[in-house]
């Protein structure tokens, strides 16, 4: 039995802890919020996540949700026409494989922080600073920071070249409703691309008081859909929501009509620079520490993948530190651990980082064919549960000729 401590009790911290736990490991798990706090707080995130993440958590027996959840069965892709308003320019939809999940990480969180004690885990609430983690840095064999954000986040050190953006590249909001009509045939995330505004998506959820549809905005700055600033009210939140979609998306709005808040937490604004960091910071004492999850990968939400990949960190991890026996946990180990997630990481920086910048001519091909060939509408959606496989197609303009020729020809 090794002795571990986890900072930050959300999806990645939360997940590698039980999944220590079960594996026979004594774990610490330090969460600045309670899960009353969690419960009864704002929205935290969209957290979609597909059959890939969802099936980590089955292994470890958290999904506590699939048979209560509305499932998201699809993705659609839907561009408006330049000039004819009201029309689409383009306009299809493609069936999962698997069915993706919402759970509001309000109902989730709390849940999982009462198996992490049931299965024997050590809970204390309270922020951890530096000096909280050189006590337990000196204790445990391993500290795992799960968490971005403060004094322990900046000891991770910006990674430049991994890191292409310094500021936030999209104005990000949510809205939490019921009473949205339900889209035709199955239920899918509705993600309408916006040249030059931003982008709008939209999929249903289970929040605190039952299904809900969660909308989520990506303004680009300075635009018409970075118009947040001066909302204070839920009821001018929701104003809003509705305003963007009567402007821009009418059969998005045709939806709405009687749309509600969930409950006034259920909004959020605000916007981050998306950001990954070197994977092992070292203390004042020259001990080292791990980082995971959003604390050294942190993507923009534009494709929808933060979660995702927290969850399927955390499984790297898992599988890393369980290989490692009862060899010691240093900076060389750390590194590798690290490493072994980015082989795949990688892959969704890099598809999430384009997805932030005008569509080149070769892509804006690609999402019409999907228009009238299904397998490549097909394959697009499926991308979302594993985006290696956009790559080399969807972003290389020669791979993206030769593989849409080929469809064709099909
Ligand atoms: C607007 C928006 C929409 C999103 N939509 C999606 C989506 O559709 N799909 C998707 O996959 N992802 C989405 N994400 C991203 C996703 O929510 C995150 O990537 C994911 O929650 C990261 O998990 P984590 O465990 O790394 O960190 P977090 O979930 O941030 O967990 C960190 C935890 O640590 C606690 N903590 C913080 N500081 C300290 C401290 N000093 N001491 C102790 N505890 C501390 C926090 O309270 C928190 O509980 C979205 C994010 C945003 C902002």
């Amino acid at each position: 039995m090794r002795k571990f401590t986890i900072v930050g009790g959300g999806q990645s911290g939360l997940q590698l802890g039980i999944g220590l736990l079960k594996a026979g490991h004594q774990v610490r798990v330090v969460q600045n919020r309670t899960a009353e706090e969690i419960a009864a707080g704002r929205v935290l995130s969209s957290q979609c996540m597909f059959g890939a993440s969802i099936q980590h958590e089955r292994d470890l027996g958290i999904d506590f949700w699939s048979d209560v959840c509305p499932p998201v069965q699809g993705i659609s892709f839907t561009v408006p026409h330049p000039e004819q308003k009201g029309a689409k320019a383009i306009d299809w939809v493609g069936r999962l494989d698997r069915d993706a999940f919402s759970v509001d990480q309000r109902v989730k969180m709390p849940r999982w922080l009462a198996e992490f004690t049931r299965l024997g885990g050590e809970l204390v609430i309270a922020e951890a600073g530096i000096a909280e983690l050189e006590a337990y840095a000196a204790e445990d064999d391993l500290v795992i920071v799960a968490s971005g954000k403060g004094e322990i986040g900046a000891l991770f050190a910006r990674d430049a070249e991994r890191s292409p953006f310094d500021r936030p590249q999209r104005a990000l909001a949510l809205t939490y409703v019921t009473g949205m009509t339900p889209r035709p045939d199955h239920s899918a995330v509705c993600f309408n691309l916006i040249p030059g505004v931003g982008e709008y998506f939209v999929f249903p959820a289970l929040t605190t008081t039952g299904p809900c549809e969660i909308m989520v905005f990506e303004g680009i700055p300075g635009g018409p859909m970075d118009c947040w600033k001066d909302v204070t009210s839920p009821d001018q939140h929701l104003e809003v929501s509705k305003s963007i979609l009567d402007t821009f998306l009418p059969w998005e709005a045709e939806r709405c009509g009687a749309i509600e808040l969930t409950d006034d937490n259920g909004r959020l604004a605000g916007r981050f620079p998306p950001t990954v960091r070197k994977p092992v910071a070292t203390l004042p004492s020259g001990r080292q520490v791990l980082g995971l999850g959003d604390a050294v990968c942190l993507n923009d939400p534009i494709t929808g993948q933060g979660s995702n990949n927290a969850g399927k960190a955390a499984a790297a991890y898992l599988t890393r530190i369980l290989d490692h026996g009862d060899q010691p946990f240093d900076a060389a180990w750390m590194q590798g651990t690290f490493d072994a997630y980015w082989a795949y990481a990688q892959w969704v920086v890099k598809w999430t980082n384009m997805m932030l910048m005008p569509p080149p001519d070769f892509v804006l091909e690609i999402m019409g064919t999907a228009c009238a060939v299904p397998e490549l509408a097909h394959r697009i959606a499926n991308g979302f549960d594993d985006p290696r496989d956009f790559f080399p197609w969807f972003a290389e303009p020669e791979a993206a000729a030769a593989y849409l020729q080929d469809l064709k020809a099909a």
